[in-house]
């Protein structure tokens, strides 16, 4: 009866095994710290696009600044010329003046253009540097969950070392045959296979067992099965 106590123990400690497995997979702190990095990485996604969307904005502004520059000169050129007095040719002079109106509201075009440059872009540096901000604490934050995450994962696996050691312990104790059978019965059953009888009860499928089971079970060098769930029965007490 022993050897089949042993048994029992077996196949409790490895169940457990497999509960820690499945808990392995599922630690909140480690789902915790995959989603938040998730979402770090989508916010330095978006600074990113940010820091693009700036850059082709300040070329955008340099080269307007720079036609402004131009126009600018092209005008004070022309007023020079207009009225400089060298120039008496009234169509000629009319020309002129005409030119530089049409210049004039190119260069006030520029001007506007520049002023919503200058707006977006500082919209833009408003938001970027809030996102910055939001990454520097959600970094911070992230660290802190990692390494929560590190502390859990590594309780999980020492608790696991240790049942393994437990199983490595108990399978050692356990004659080499009646492992055998043990192995065959977990996996024809898959799972369950002995079954701790409590008050003449199957531990596995609870039905009700005949008195002669009790003298049969304590025969020594015995295996008895339960004859409704086909587990091996092991006396509880
Ligand atoms: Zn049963």
């Amino acid at each position: 009866m022993e050897q089949l106590k042993l048994l029992w123990q077996l196949q409790e400690l490895e169940q457990e095994i497999a509960r820690k497995e499945i808990e392995m997979q599922n630690i909140p702190s480690v789902s915790a710290y995959r989603v938040r990095k998730r979402e770090m990485a989508a916010l330095q996604d978006t600074l990113s696009c940010y820091a693009e969307k700036m850059e082709a904005a300040r070329k955008k502004m340099r080269r307007a600044e720079l036609d402004l520059h131009n126009i600018n000169g092209a005008i004070a050129d022309l007023n020079k010329k207009l009225y400089g007095g060298a120039v008496h040719n009234t169509r000629e002079l009319e020309g002129m003046e005409k030119k530089v109106l049409s210049m004039k509201t190119e260069q006030s075009a520029i001007e506007d253009n520049i002023l919503s440059i200058m707006e977006e872009l500082e919209k833009d540096e408003f938001k970027s540097s809030e996102l910055d901000r939001e990454t520097d604490m959600g970094q911070e934050r992230l660290q802190q969950v990692k390494i929560q995450a590190q502390k859990d994962m590594q309780l999980a696996r020492q608790e696991l070392e240790e049942l393994n050691r437990r199983r490595e312990g108990i399978t050692q104790r356990v004659e080499a045959p009646l492992l055998q059978k043990y192995r065959e019965l977990k996996a024809k059953m898959h799972g369950q296979c002995i079954s701790l009888v409590l008050n003449s009860f199957c531990g596995i499928c609870n039905v009700s067992l005949p008195s002669a089971f009790r003298a049969r079970i304590l025969t020594p060098g015995q295996l008895i099965f339960c004859e409704n769930c086909g587990s091996l029965l092991v006396l509880g007490d």
